[in-house]
Order: C-alpha cells, then sequence, then structure tokens
C-alpha cells in the first residue's frame, strides 16, 4: 500500500512543471546545466523535482529558506544523481538550513560546522558555506556534494564509504583502489590531490573523493586515473568542468597542461565536515 502511494506521488511529482525561474536559479551556480546532453538534462531535472518537492525543507535559527535556496542546494544533488535511479535519495527524507555556520554544543570538534549528514536521512547545512563553496568550484570543499555522498554512502546501511553499487558491479576494484587511496592519503597527506579531510576515515574518504570527481575531475583524472574510472562508472556520467574565478597556481606545470590550471583559492573554507 505505501508503495502504491509512493509510486503515485513520485508520478505526480515528475508531471508537474518547474517554474520557469527555476533554470535561472540553476544555472546561476551550475553554468554547466546547458551543456548537459538531453536525456541528462532530463534526468537532472527529475532530480531536482523530488528533492525540492519531497524533502521536507527546515530553515533553522530563523534563516529565511526561499525556493531560490532550495532550488540551488538540490541543483547539487540532482547534478550527482543524473545518471542514477530516480529513487537514489530515497534515503534522504530533510534538509535543514541554517544562515550561519553553525556549531553543535556537545562536540569537541574545532571550527565550525558547513555541513552533516544524519544516518536517520537529514542532511544539515550551513546556506553561506554552500554559497562559498559554489563561487569557487575548483576548491572542492562543496558540502552538499559532501552531505549528500554520506546518503550515497549510507544506501548500503553503513557510512562506510562503500555505496551499494550497480547490479553486475564488482566490489573488489572498488575496495582495492579506495583502500590505495585512502592509505596514502592516511600516510601521507600533504602528498594527496583531496582535501585531507579524507584521512579521517574510509567515509570521509569517499566524501571527499565524490567532491573532488564533480568539482575538479580533470585534476582526479589526472592524478587518480583509477579512482575517476571507478566514480564515473558508479555515477554513470562524465563530469564537466565548472568555470571557476579563483586565482591560478602557478607551481604545477604538469596538472596545468592538462587544459585545467590547479587551482587555489583566494580565501579557503575553514571549518568541519561530518
Ligand atoms: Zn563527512
Amino acid at each position: 500500500m505505501f508503495r502504491l502511494f509512493k509510486g503515485a506521488r513520485r508520478r505526480h511529482t515528475l508531471a508537474r512543471e518547474i517554474p520557469p525561474e527555476w533554470i535561472d536559479y540553476v544555472t546561476e551556480y551550475l553554468p554547466i546545466f546547458d551543456l548537459l546532453p538531453p536525456e541528462e538534462a532530463r534526468t537532472f531535472l527529475h532530480h531536482l523535482k523530488i528533492l525540492v518537492w519531497e524533502k521536507h525543507w527546515v530553515g533553522a535559527m530563523d534563516f529565511e529558506l526561499t525556493e531560490r535556496v532550495q532550488v540551488i542546494i538540490a541543483a547539487q544533488g540532482a547534478r550527482m544523481a543524473r545518471g542514477l535511479p530516480e529513487n537514489v535519495f530515497d534515503r534522504l527524507s530533510e534538509f535543514v538550513v541554517y544562515g550561519v555556520d553553525f556549531v553543535r554544543p556537545d562536540d569537541d570538534l574545532p571550527g565550525p560546522m558547513l555541513g552533516e549528514a544524519h544516518p536517520f536521512g537529514t542532511v544539515v547545512l550551513s546556506w553561506p558555506s554552500v554559497e562559498e563553496s559554489l563561487r569557487f568550484p575548483c576548491v572542492a570543499l562543496n558540502p552538499v556534494l559532501h552531505e549528500l555522498a554520506h546518503i550515497l554512502d549510507m544506501s548500503s546501511g553503513y557510512f562506510d564509504g562503500t555505496p551499494v553499487l550497480h547490479r553486475g558491479a564488482d566490489y573488489e576494484p572498488w575496495a582495492t583502489v579506495f583502500t590505495k587511496y585512502f592509505e596514502a592519503i592516511r600516510d601521507r597527506p600533504e602528498e594527496s590531490f583531496l582535501d585531507h579531510y579524507g584521512a579521517t576515515d574510509a567515509s570521509e574518504f569517499f566524501a571527499v573523493a565524490v567532491e573532488s570527481f564533480f568539482d575538479l575531475p580533470d585534476l582526479m583524472a589526472y592524478e587518480a586515473p583509477d579512482l575517476f574510472e571507478l566514480l564515473r562508472r558508479y555515477f554513470r556520467i562524465d563530469p564537466i568542468v565548472i568555470p571557476c574565478t579563483c586565482e591560478s597556481h602557478d607551481e604545477d606545470e604538469e596538472v596545468r597542461e592538462m587544459g585545467r590550471p590547479f587551482l587555489l583559492p583566494p580565501d579557503p573554507l575553514d571549518g568541519n565536515f561530518i
């Protein structure tokens, strides 16, 4: 009975027309929307509708949660999920959005929180951090991608860095390749192209790898082609580089030759992801 109701609700969601201003909200921070192949644009909009209309949205501490904010956040999820089934975020029930970087009183982590994901399906985000991350995609510090990666990770029942892979997919290369890069960042974080927060545990490693896959795909394809290929097979898309306005980093000529300079932010984000 529940399944029937859910199916009817999903059909109703997907049949609704999106307000025309949504496309403006999407392209405000996601200029690659216009570059998506038609099939990916279609599935992108399906995921966008599901995330905006079927999830519960809360503005925390009097934050005014506008439809623009909802669409901009949901667009990151749609960007991630455009090659995945429509039910992929069914474990996600709620977005709670703060107007400031938030601090958990019961936490001993230093600094403010940029986002967190709970096993029961709530994702908590700081809107200023979301906006900052979208202004500077080449930093690959994207709280929405990060927390939604945790939700995908949870599809297997645990935060363990391994989501449910597609039917017929082999878990062995996933385990081998992810372990190789996880051990490398844990042993020599200064040499890793990934955010050092990925050394925390396997779950955080998966989340920061997903951030880099979408925000720095050319760098990942160059530095970790096997990891890039596994994520490409999992997400079933070719990521597209988003233009960034950061100052370029001149020291890494090899990476610059790939056609997309390795970029450093003028003002790196500082905070914690859970
Ligand atoms: Zn995390």
